[in-house]
């Protein structure tokens, strides 16, 4: 290790207290090691700066990545579910101890609040570890028996090899936690690769998993998606690959997965719709959309973005709704008073103006709020309120991934189900009513991952996320996630003359 990288890694042991330092260096086969592949800015969609400079994995980087994790697999998959959830847990002692910093690189590198990736981001990654802890020492399977005299069967849930990792920009070392937890859990070893915009957080851990972690269990390798990540994904030695992201990304990784018949697990986008009967409490759906419709600047694949109200709650929810879209603070110079962020990038914020310009080309699609690009620094777009939306519209079949939600006119709740279930997205979907018989009815019919009634976007780690249809397939979180990162196998004993 040279002197510069060890400064680094003792510096890390100290990070809680330093001033923002930022960490650049990947983590490959135990050691901290710069990039050596083309250098790319990180920026800040805040304020649009750069904030420093990262050197991507080269070729031979990817593969000796791939080569360590491969050679820590005989060793780490014979550990014992305590030892692996010993270490989760320290793992989440360092993140808990280090959350302030973690939380000021995730603000800077995502643009987003610094209170809310505090208390939202990474206290849910913290949870997200220490439950894969418990839950790899918890888990039940099949009777063992005689299904044929004079043997006897048994199952084993075993792990699957290397996996490779492959995380999007919204919520980065959330979707880190989600992905390595459940894989570490369950005895694979691992290639993690962040988003090429949003590498910070995760790097600024790797001292720390390098030093909690044997050599090669995990490695963190930047770059991004048609370079380092296909490389990653087509290797003959990768046995599975986890990707949350967009469905094309999804569609690229099944077809590289094929040709050596690599285990997919694919959490892609999502289209949530909300579903407002007459008798919805109107006051919980304005707080509710206004909250989970905007989060991290609407871009999350489960954001409360395509409601369907009923005729006569419509109008009052349009007219409250718009009020309360308009007062949803962004931009401004006290971090606390912000609730939403940028988006991530120019090219993010360009494709969300892009959707609403064209919905505003319908003489049918009225603008309550926003609809248009904040004038100041970073990548903001107001957040908007469309009305008048038609099931056929663009913009109410496609993912915007951005602060824009749409309202459709409904009169029978027939036709409401109907429509959200007119989809190609399959992750999330809410349903607002105060008669719980119509809900759970509601819910039982709709094609989603996950339905919440009266509510939208919980989550928790007890609990499976993912999807259907074109979002994808395979469960983050939960006790399935530990049973996706894993393989059944059958035992089967024979025991010769009966006693
Ligand atoms: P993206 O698909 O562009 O990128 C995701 C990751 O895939 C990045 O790390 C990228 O470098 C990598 N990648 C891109 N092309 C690749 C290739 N050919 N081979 C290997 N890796 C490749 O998605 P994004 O823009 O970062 O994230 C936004 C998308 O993610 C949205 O569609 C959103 O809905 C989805 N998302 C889904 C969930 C979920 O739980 N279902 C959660 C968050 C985000």
């Amino acid at each position: 290790m040279s002197t510069q990288e060890a400064t680094q890694k003792k510096r890390t042991r100290k990070m809680a207290g330093a001033q923002t330092p930022l960490f650049t260096a990947l983590l490959i086969d135990g050691e901290l090691v710069a990039g050596q592949g083309c250098v790319e800015p990180i920026l800040n969609p805040a304020t649009g700066e750069v904030l420093t400079q990262i050197a991507e994995a080269s070729t031979e980087q990817v593969e000796a990545a791939i080569l360590a994790a491969n050679r820590a697999f005989a060793g780490w998959s014979r550990t014992t579910p305590q030892q692996r959830s010993n270490l989760l847990l320290e793992i989440a002692n360092v993140i808990e101890k280090n959350a302030d910093l973690l939380a000021r690189l995730e603000a800077m590198n995502c643009g987003k609040p610094l209170h809310l990736a505090r208390q939202d981001d990474l206290n849910a990654t913290v949870d997200v570890f220490r439950f894969f802890a418990g839950a790899v020492r918890c888990q039940t399977g099949q009777l063992s028996g005689e299904y044929l005299p004079g043997y006897t069967s048994m199952v084993r849930r075993d792990p699957i090899g290397v996996v490779a990792s492959i995380a999007p920009w919204n919520y980065p070392i959330m979707m880190a936690a989600w992905k390595i937890a459940p894989a570490l859990a369950a005895g694979n070893t691992l290639v993690f690769k962040p988003s090429e915009h949003t590498p910070l957080s995760i790097l600024a851990l790797a001292p720390a998993l390098a030093e909690i972690l044997p050599r090669g269990v995990i490695n963190i390798i930047c770059g991004g998606g048609e370079g380092v990540g296909s490389h990653l994904v087509s290797h003959p030695k990768i046995r599975m690959v986890s990707l949350t992201g967009d469905i094309v990304t999804g569609q690229k990784i099944l077809q590289a997965a094929s040709k050596t018949l690599k285990r997919t697990h694919l959490e892609l986008g999502g289209k949530a719709p909300v579903i407002v009967c007459n008798d919805a409490d109107i006051q919980a759906v304005v707080e509710g959309v206004r909250t989970y419709g905007y989060y991290n600047a609407g871009q999350d694949c489960t954001a409360a973005c395509r409601i369907y109200a009923q005729a006569g709650i419509h109008d009052r929810l349009v007219a409250e709704l718009g009020a309360a879209v308009s007062s949803l603070r962004f931009a401004g110079k006290r971090d606390a008073d912000n609730e939403i962020g940028p988006l991530i990038s120019t090219r993010q914020r360009d494709r969300v103006a892009s959707f609403v310009e064209r919905a505003l080309g319908q003489p049918h699609i009225e603008r309550v709020t926003g609809a248009a690009v904040h004038s100041g620094a970073g990548f903001y777009y107001q957040p908007t309120l469309l009305a008048g939306c038609k099931q056929s519209d663009e913009i109410v079949q496609r993912e915007v991934f951005g602060p824009v939600v749409t309202v459709t006119r409904f009169d029978e709740l027939e036709q409401a189900v109907d429509w959200a279930n007119d989809s190609e997205y399959g992750l999330a979907s809410s349903v607002w009513t105060q008669n719980l018989d119509k809900a759970m009815q509601v819910a039982a019919r709709l094609q989603y991952g996950c339905t919440w009634i009266n509510s939208h976007f919980m989550l928790v780690s007890e609990m499976p996320h993912g999807g259907l249809k074109r979002s994808g397939y395979g469960k983050d979180l939960s006790s399935d996630s530990l049973q996706d990162y894993s393989v059944v196998r059958h035992i089967m004993a024979r025991h010769g003359q009966e006693l």
